[in-house]
C-alpha cells in the first residue's frame, strides 16, 4: 500500500509522517479533537475516536494504519480493524494499554517484573500493601503516561487511591534504567538499536545516552529480551522496552507498542532510526541498517527548558527538534536534541 494511516497527532505520529514522507508514503493522521498535540503538515482530518463515520472515512483513505500511543479505545480498533490491517496488531496494543495485563503478558513469557498487586478499588489496597510491602508504587492501570497517575507509597499509612482501577508495584532497586528499541518486519525478521541508559526525573524521561555504558553480557540480554517479546507479540514495527537493570539481572519496567522517545538518539546515530525502522516495517519493506555510527546523548526540551534554545542553536554537533506546541507548559515535552558525541 502507499498511504499510511496514523492513529494520534503528537510529536511522535508527526515523525514517522516525515520518515514515511522520504520513503514516499502519503500518511494520513487520525488525531480526535480539536487541537492535535502538533500541528502535523500531512494530516488531512480530525475526527472524534467514537465517530463511526470519520473512523470509516480514515479506514477507507488508507491501506495500512498504525498509531503511534496505546491507549485507542478497543471499540475504535474493532471498527478499524474489520477495515484496514493494523500493524503493530491488536494483541500489542491491548496486552500494552493495560498495566495488569501487561505485566501478566510478560510473566507468563518468563521475564520478570516489579513485584505487583491487583487494586481494582480502595479497598482492595491495604490488601496490597500488606502483600507487596514498602516502597511501593501505585500505577493507574490504563492511561497513565510520563509518571501521571501514579502515587508512591513510603509507608503503608501514606497516600491514597487514585479513583481508577490500579496496581500496586513493588519498588525496584534499580542500578540503571535501559530500554531496548526493537523492530520487527512482516517477515519475522528482527533488528535492536543498541540500547540506552536512561535518567528519569519526576517521572519524566530526561536524557538518553548511547552507548549504555553497561557489561556487553547485560546489552545481549536486553536485546534477546526484547526480541522474544516482539516475537511472542508477533508484532510487526518498533517497540519500546523499558528495562530496570538489578544485580539479579533485567526486571521489564514496562512495554510501548510504538516507537519510543527514548529511541530519538537513532535520528542522529543511525542511517536508518526508528521512525524509518516502523514505517518499513508496517509497510512490508524489508527492516534498514539500524547500528550506531556515532555516540548521542538524547536530551528532552521539557516546559522551560525552551529559554536554552538560543544557545543549543549555536552548539556544535547538536540536532533539534521541535514539536510545534503552541504553547509551553511545564512538564509539556517541547522538543529534543541529539547531540553527537566525538
Ligand atoms: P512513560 O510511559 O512515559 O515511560 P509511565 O507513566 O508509564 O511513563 P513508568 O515507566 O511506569 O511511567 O514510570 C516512570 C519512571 O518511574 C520509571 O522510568 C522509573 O524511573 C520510575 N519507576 C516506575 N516504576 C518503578 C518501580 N516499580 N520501581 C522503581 N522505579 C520505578
Ligand atoms: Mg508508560
Ligand atoms: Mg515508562
Amino acid at each position: 500500500g502507499s498511504v499510511i494511516g496514523i492513529l494520534g497527532g503528537g510529536q511522535l505520529g508527526r515523525m514517522l509522517s516525515m520518515a514515511a514522507a522520504r520513503l514516499g508514503y502519503l500518511t494520513h493522521i487520525y488525531e480526535p479533537g480539536a487541537a492535535p498535540a502538533a500541528e502535523v503538515a500531512y494530516a488531512l482530518t480530525t475526527a472524534e475516536y467514537d465517530d463511526a463515520e470519520a473512523l470509516r472515512r480514515f479506514a477507507g483513505a488508507v491501506d495500512v494504519i498504525t498509531y503511534e500511543f496505546e491507549n485507542v479505545p478497543a471499540k475504535s480498533l474493532d471498527l478499524l480493524e474489520s477495515l484496514r490491517p493494523i500493524r503493530p496488531n491488536r494483541r500489542a496494543l491491548s496486552v500494552s494499554q493495560d498495566r495488569l495485563t501487561e505485566k501478566q503478558f510478560l510473566t507468563g513469557l518468563g521475564l520478570r517484573t516489579a513485584p505487583f498487586a491487583d487494586v481494582g478499588d480502595r479497598d482492595a489496597l491495604p490488601a496490597a500493601l500488606a502483600e507487596i510491602g514498602t516502597p511501593a508504587i501505585l500505577k493507574t492501570r490504563r492511561l497513565g503516561y510520563d509518571g501521571k497517575g501514579q502515587i508512591r507509597f513510603s509507608d503503608a499509612g501514606q497516600g491514597d487511591w487514585t479513583g481508577a482501577p490500579s496496581v500496586l508495584e513493588g519498588f525496584v532497586d534499580f542500578s540503571a534504567e535501559i530500554s531496548v528499541i526493537v523492530a520487527r518486519g512482516m517477515d519475522g525478521q528482527v533488528a535492536a538499536f543498541d540500547p540506552g541508559l536512561n535518567l528519569h526525573q519526576g517521572g519524566i524521561l530526561r536524557r538518553t545516552t548511547v552507548p549504555c555504558g553497561l557489561p556487553a553480557s547485560v546489552v545481549t540480554d536486553a536485546v534477546l529480551l526484547a526480541a522474544r517479546i516482539a516475537a511472542a507479540l508477533n508484532y510487526v514495527g518498533v517497540m519500546g522496552v523499558e528495562l530496570f537493570v538489578t544485580d539479579q539481572g533485567l526486571i521489564v519496567n514496562e512495554i510501548a507498542p510504538r516507537v519510543h522517545n527514548s529511541g530519538h538518539w537513532t535520528q542522529a546515530g543511525c542511517a536508518v532510526d526508528q521512525f524509518e525502522q516502523h514505517i518499513r516495517a508496517i509497510a512490508g519493506l524489508p527492516l534498514g541498517d539500524g547500528q550506531r555510527h556515532a555516540d548521542v546523548v538524547m536530551e528532552n526540551l521539557i516546559g522551560d527548558d525552551m529559554d536554552r534554545l538560543p544557545a543549543l542553536l549555536a552548539a556544535p554537533d547538536t540536532q533539534i527538534h521541535l514539536y510545534g506546541k503552541a504553547e509551553v507548559r511545564a512538564g509539556r515535552k517541547m522538543g529534543h536534541v541529539n547531540r553527537i558525541v566525538r
